[in-house]
């Protein structure tokens, strides 16, 4: 299956430094003649004229061709984008951050947020001279409520489409209606940009993809023309495992090793699900590598995944030193958005999170994350990254049957997630899904479900109208959820608590390090800050103390090992500063006032929460259980939680896991009191 050699022979070093040791070339040479050298260099000409010619066009390219970090540059450098800038949608802000990075560094750029920008939830970093944005699908989405035809744009590159995700859909149906108005209506069927002259501020989309799926797209934007670029995949010799894994992580371990001691020099993608499991394979491949005899090559661990901050997962680019192997463990991050030079084996554990919706009998379901089996076009996907520089080898952690009887490509996103956001936000655009021209058309149910939500929520009316505290609810960058309590700390004159806490929650990771075997030793370490019958306000006072520890005197180790101590994850409360930077401002754009403060009272910051998670109620049962008060679910109370041995007559919790049983996590006490004032409720109960 090669169709390219690679040529050149070139080292890691030269294939893909960013900072490499300046030689006789110097750093920027270098990459200049990396640039050159990609699969998708030779096509620029080409390319450059199919874009100039069309309003629309489809690429198809194999990962790694050089398509997300060389089409921004050849369509700046050709001046085809004059009045505006070229967005290059991602749909991980993982991608979006580490990509502009790169482009900025080919730029030549002294940092990103120039030249080079990216904008993903709660970071931006974009100015006045800032020409290529690299920017999560779900920003982009958002600025359509700002910027309905998105005018500050000429060129939209949506890219990673084949993941179809709700966000990239939305917005693919939105640039179908934007590029008719921009570009003058009705002309011109063929959808060639020829001859129209007359719109002065034309869009330009490009929609990359990573696997065969083109057609789709194509069809939908009106036959537009697919162009195709070829990369350099060698070939890839799979294993299978003979039986069925039980321990995926164990096993990954176990075939890491084996590979490390058998065979020669290269490093080691494993594909892992999620975070937890990133983790926790970390910890057992260092343990066991300090173990191996000093003349072994060394083991250097590179975790990806997207709870990572920017920068933070640098490493995993920097050539790999002599008599060393990188370990790379990531998530499906690593499987078409990002290419990690120097792979030569690929473990893959066969699982992905997927989220999906559950819906419930009486209308608003609930997302969740679950592992689940991947399909047959991840596995080649993840198989292919052992193959980029040479020949290669994958170790599938399941049989040969399994990997037949996989789905052959995931389901739309918008087929099987919670579309209460962006039926909100699509609210807002006076647009209604239902009517939509859409790629995939999700089923009534899932639509009917986040109506009642957003009804609910009290952000639209009975007639389906958005309310003026809908439109409230869409500005903040939040969970319809979260956004409701954000706006009814406002009567309950506690926002200082409230944002305190949603920070938190809207962090990407919990606050609360959570490890089973240690959970009784960590509630002792956490009894300062415990409050005995609510897990948001002792996230409150976890915050609080926290925050007095940083206004302290105490340096940034002192910081971390009181972090460490206490069983707190210090990331999270990084992230959930930066997050409360963010509402605050949001908050004083809407004249809402985010320094009043209930000062020890709990009930109005509990109350508040209450407005958000009606819906995720339960009343205490005689036998001792709690039932959904808008489901038929009995749910038992986490084990992480302050409540999990105590009874109390009502709860709200933020979410529900399933395991062997139904759990809620992050659950408060709620005075029956309190739920008499919510509409939502009662309207339920009535
Ligand atoms: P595609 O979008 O077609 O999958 P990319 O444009 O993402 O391809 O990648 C092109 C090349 O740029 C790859 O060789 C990749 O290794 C390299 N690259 C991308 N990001 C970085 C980075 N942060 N550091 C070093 N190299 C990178
Ligand atoms: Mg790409």
């Amino acid at each position: 299956k090669a169709r390219h050699s690679m040529g050149t022979g070139a080292g890691l070093v030269e294939e893909w430094s960013t900072a490499g040791p300046s030689g006789s070339n110097g750093t920027a040479a270098a990459l200049q003649e990396q640039r050159r050298n990609l699969p998708i260099a030779k096509g620029r000409e080409a390319l450059i004229q199919e874009i100039r010619n069309n309003d629309v066009t489809v690429l198809l390219g194999e990962t790694g061709s050089g398509k997300t970090t060389q089409v921004p540059q050849y369509i700046l450098e050709s001046g085809l984008a004059r009045t505006g800038m070229i967005a290059v949608t991602q749909p991980r802000r993982v991608a979006a951050t580490s990509l502009a990075a790169r482009v900025a560094a080919e730029k030549n750029e002294p940092s990103v947020g120039r030249l080079v920008g990216y904008a993903v939830r709660f970071d931006e970093r974009a100015g006045a001279q800032t020409r290529i944005k690299y920017m999560t699908d779900g920003m982009i989405v958002r600025e359509l409520l700002s910027d309905p035809l998105l005018s500050r744009y000429s060129v939209v590159v949506v890219d990673e489409a084949h993941e179809r995700t709700l966000r990239t859909d939305l917005l693919l149906t939105n640039l179908k209606t934007i590029q008719r108005t921009r570009n003058g209506a009705g002309k011109d069927e063929a959808g060639t940009g020829k001859g129209k002259g007359k719109a002065e501020n034309p869009l330009k989309i490009v929609i990359m993809s990573a696997t065969l799926d083109a057609e789709k797209f194509s069809k939908f934007f009106n036959n537009a023309k697919i162009l195709y670029v070829k990369g350099r995949q060698h070939p890839v010799k799979i294993y299978y495992s003979s039986e069925g894994q039980t321990d995926y992580v164990d096993s990954a371990m176990r075939t890491f090793f084996q590979v490390h001691t058998d065979q020669p020099p290269g490093d080691v993608l494993i594909f892992l699900p999620g975070q937890e499991d990133i983790e926790s394979l970390e910890k057992s491949i260092k343990l066991f590598a300090n173990q191996l005899p000093k003349d072994e090559m060394e083991v250097l661990i590179c975790p990806m995944y997207a709870a990572q901050a920017p920068g933070q997962n640098a490493k995993v680019f920097a050539p790999t030193p002599s008599n060393s192997r990188k370990c790379i463990l990531s998530t499906n991050i690593a499987e078409t958005s990002i290419t990690i030079p120097g792979v030569k084996y690929v473990i893959d554990t066969g699982m992905c999170k997927e989220k999906r919706y559950l819906a419930r009998d009486t209308g608003g379901g609930f997302d969740t994350l679950l592992t689940k089996a991947i399909t047959k076009s991840s596995a080649m996907q993840r198989a292919g990254r052992a193959g980029r520089e040479g020949m290669g080898a994958c170790f599938r952690l399941y049989t040969e049957d399994a990997f037949n009887n996989m789905a052959l490509a995931p389901e739309p996103e918008i087929m099987r997630c919670s579309l209460t956001s962006s039926i909100l936000q699509l609210k807002c655009l006076n647009q209604n899904l239902e009517e939509l021209d859409l790629m995939d058309m999700p089923d009534v149910d899932s639509i009917s479900s986040a109506l009642k939500t957003l009804w609910l929520l009290d952000a639209i009316n009975p007639n389906r109208e958005l309310t003026p505290l809908g439109l409230q609810m869409a500005l903040f960058p939040l969970e319809p959820i979260h956004a409701r309590a954000v706006l009814a700390s406002r009567e309950n004159g506690c926002t200082l608590e409230v944002l305190d806490i949603i920070s938190v929650l809207s962090a990407s990771s919990k606050l609360f390090v959570d490890i089973t075997e240690q959970r009784e030793t960590a509630a002792e370490a956490r009894r300062m800050f415990t409050h005995p019958s609510s897990d948001h306000l002792t996230i409150l006072n976890a915050v609080r103390a926290y925050g007095e520890i940083v206004a302290g005197s105490a340096g940034k180790a002192a910081r971390k090992d009181w972090c460490r101590k206490h069983f707190l994850n210090e990331r999270t409360l990084l992230e959930a500063s930066e997050i409360r930077v963010q509402l605050r401002q949001t908050c004083g754009r809407m004249g809402i006032d985010w320094k009043i403060s209930c000062g020890d009272k709990e009930e109005p910051v509990v109350k508040s929460l209450a407005y958000g998670l009606a819906q995720n109620s339960a009343f205490l049962q005689p036998d001792g259980s709690y039932k959904q008060t808008m489901g038929q679910s009995v749910v038992k109370i986490h084990p992480s939680s302050v409540l999990c041995e105590k009874k109390v007559p009502a709860i709200v919790y933020d979410e529900l896991i399933f395991t062997n049983q139904i759990y809620a996590r992050g659950v408060s006490s709620v005075p029956k009191t309190v739920f008499a004032g919510i509409g939502a409720l009662n309207r339920r109960i009535a």
